[in-house]
């Protein structure tokens, strides 16, 4: 439950509800909130006057459930406003990962040149295999500095685990949570405390209760700025990399006010299915599209498979702009 404190009340007299009631607290917007677990639906009538308001969203979907906020929430990417009343779908796309100097920022001026803002890749990967590349690390992050500077695009990049998580805070624009990172606890409370935004992935094993819960961590520990992106979970298909849950993306909608982003290129795993995936979730007014691009992706060091070429995005990217006009919505 969500408990709004009314004002006036002592440190003592919150210590003891929230003692009472097992609730952490939580400042929004200049209230005091006890959040409690989903195992209490009422509160004693005694102390009912000690509460603003009282929510029962019915499970631990609480500061990012429509019935604590039913307003989208907005966040400000570069010059882009997504989410929100903002109807923009926002296009991040670049390769898997930074493999050289002159992979990515060869890349990033092509994407730069056809208008895209945000430019992703991967400094630290998170690879199921350790045989495989890792990425460039620290290198790489330094590499996002210099594509920054030399393109102002904004940057997105994946934290992987704790050992570099400050680094990758400190040099990003938005903080990506991967996949595999969505149960990791310690990074989850890192992003808490940035003041940066988080674009969170679901684990492909996460249901949408575990995903949304997971950016529960990051809301009540302070950080209101979290983008949710639906990559694909697993199920028995195996023909395609993972499936891409739109309905998820539909329940989201409905019952989340986070602004949902989604990622064709991991859920579909091969490049020729990323185009119609990528126009049925702007279909679905989303606020962001997720692409993997890469100048040669025959030779990519990761995700070589699901990597779009530069004709392929040219060729994608009119049919977006299209397909986002036609509901009402902007590419951007
Ligand atoms: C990625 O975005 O390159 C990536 C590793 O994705 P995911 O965490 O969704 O597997
Ligand atoms: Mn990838």
């Amino acid at each position: 439950m969500i408990l709004e404190l009314q004002a006036g009340l002592s440190p003592t007299e919150i210590q003891q509800l929230a003692e009472k009631y097992r609730a952490e607290q939580v400042q929004w917007n200049g209230s005091a909130l006890l959040l409690t677990d989903s195992s209490i639906h009422q509160i004693d009538q005694q102390d009912a006057d000690s509460f603003r308001q009282t929510i029962d969203t019915g499970s631990d979907i609480q500061l990012a459930h429509r019935d604590w906020q039913p307003q989208s929430t907005g966040i400000t990417i570069g010059e882009h406003a997504i989410g929100g009343q903002s109807n923009k779908t926002l296009l991040m796309a670049g390769p898997c990962a930074v493999e050289s100097r002159e992979q990515a920022m060869h890349t990033a001026q092509y994407l730069a040149q056809q208008g895209v803002t945000v430019f992703r890749a991967g400094a630290f990967k998170s690879r199921t295999s350790p045989y495989t590349f890792q990425g460039l690390g620290q290198e790489g992050l330094e590499i996002l500095d210099e594509i920054r500077t030399a393109t102002g695009m904004q940057i997105i990049t994946e934290v992987r685990d704790a050992t570099h998580v400050d680094a990758v805070i400190e040099t990003t624009d938005i903080i990506q949570v991967g996949a595999k990172a969505m149960y990791d606890h310690g990074i989850l409370r890192a992003c808490a405390s940035a003041r940066k935004p988080v674009l969170l992935k679901r684990h492909f094993g996460a249901t949408l209760q575990e995903f949304v819960q997971a950016a529960e961590f990051i809301l009540m520990g302070g950080n209101r700025e979290v983008i949710l992106c639906e990559r694909g979970i697993r199920t028995f298909e195996k023909r395609t990399r993972f499936t891409i849950d739109l309905t998820g993306v539909a329940w989201l909608k409905q019952h989340v006010h986070l602004p949902i982003v989604v990622d064709p290129s991991h859920a579909m795993g091969l490049s020729y299915g990323v185009p119609d995936l990528t126009r049925a979730a702007v279909a679905m007014g989303v606020a962001g599209v997720l692409l993997e691009v890469h100048a040669n992706p025959a030779k990519a060091l990761s995700d070589a498979a699901q990597q779009l070429s530069f004709q392929e995005f040219d060729q994608l990217k009119p049919s977006l702009h299209a397909v986002a006009e036609a509901i009402g919505y902007q590419l951007c």
